[in-house]
């Protein structure tokens, strides 16, 4: 899908078009992007809020287009957003607010959306380093744990996401909002099993497995000698033996209480800030 070009409904890069009508075409295509398949055909996908889309374009991540309300209009911040937009080659539509609750499916939207060009991290390209951590999730499916997830390996300070197999979409809107951000500081992979298993091989790293049968305590497995792969589990099905087995270590968080397992992004959380936990310090005092 390209945003359309035709003489009425065209979007042209340095161009301000202000939008108010909820059929017009370019908003069509804007909100098509709320299906996988167009995101993937445009290479594009949709941001919202002021702070979030100001934080990618700081960390080099491709505007298409800038959309905010017509409310916003005349805020320095935004004017200079606008300007940092058309200057890098985007486009920037002034919209309804009602334009803009349709484009993101809200009452209350945020008042500025980013339209950016999604950016995948080739899996041949990580090559950790001693202390790096990477979380490997196996066919993740709820768009809220993959957004919570990657926000806290972003604040656990890993340097890596991976997906294996079938996953949600790491940048459908409604993970993006879950990330409040992190998934322009994180770079997200992915691999099928097959990929995950050799690119293993030959990267040098400890594969930690969470599993529900897992016989070690995952407070005394080795953090330390390698970097370190956390691999977690699908929600329902948990992690397949083929994956199980080929980790280096399979480690269970013990519990109490009625619940079988835990939630996999509060598994991972805790996984995170146990492998890194020596990394991780309270700024000194001033
Ligand atoms: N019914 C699934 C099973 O049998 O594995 C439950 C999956 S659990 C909701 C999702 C993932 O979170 C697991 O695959 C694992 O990676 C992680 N997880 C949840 N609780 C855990 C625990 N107590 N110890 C280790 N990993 C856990």
């Amino acid at each position: 899908m390209t945003l359309r070009n035709s003489e009425t409904d065209s979007i042209r890069p340095g161009q301000v078009k202000e939008i108010t009508s909820l059929s017009n075409p370019i908003i069509k295509d804007i909100k098509a992007l709320s299906q996988k398949k167009n995101r993937e055909e445009s290479g594009t996908f949709l941001a919202e809020g002021l702070k979030l889309v100001v934080d990618a374009i700081d960390a080099g991540w491709t505007i298409r287009t800038l959309i905010y309300a017509k409310s916003a209009k005349g805020k320095p911040i935004v004017d200079t957003t606008a300007a940092r937009t058309i200057a890098s080659g985007g486009s920037v539509l002034e919209v309804s607010e009602k334009v803009l609750s349709s484009i993101t499916r809200r009452d209350n939207p945020q008042m500025v959306v980013g339209l950016f060009e999604v950016r995948w991290k080739r899996l041949v390209d990580i090559r950790p380093k001693h202390d790096d951590t990477i979380v490997a999730l196996d066919r993740v499916r709820d768009p809220g744990n993959l957004g919570t997830i990657i926000r806290t390996a972003d604040a656990a300070g890993a340097s890596a996401v991976i997906l294996i197999g079938e996953t949600t979409d790491p940048f459908s809107i409604e993970t993006v909002r879950a990330t409040m951000g992190s998934v322009f500081a994180v770079p997200v992979a992915r691999a099928s099993v097959a990929e995950f298993l050799k690119w293993k091989q030959g990267a040098g790293v400890e594969v930690i497995a969470t599993h529900l049968k897992g016989s070690v305590d995952y407070r005394t497995a080795d953090y330390r000698s390698r970097p370190t792969v956390l691999l977690m589990g699908n929600e329902q099905a948990g992690l397949p033996d083929e994956l199980a087995e080929a980790a280096d270590t399979r480690v269970r968080i013990p519990q109490q209480g009625l619940a079988d397992s835990l939630n996999l992004a509060v598994a991972t959380g805790i996984m995170l800030f146990e492998a890194r936990r020596r990394l991780l310090a309270l700024e000194p005092r001033a």
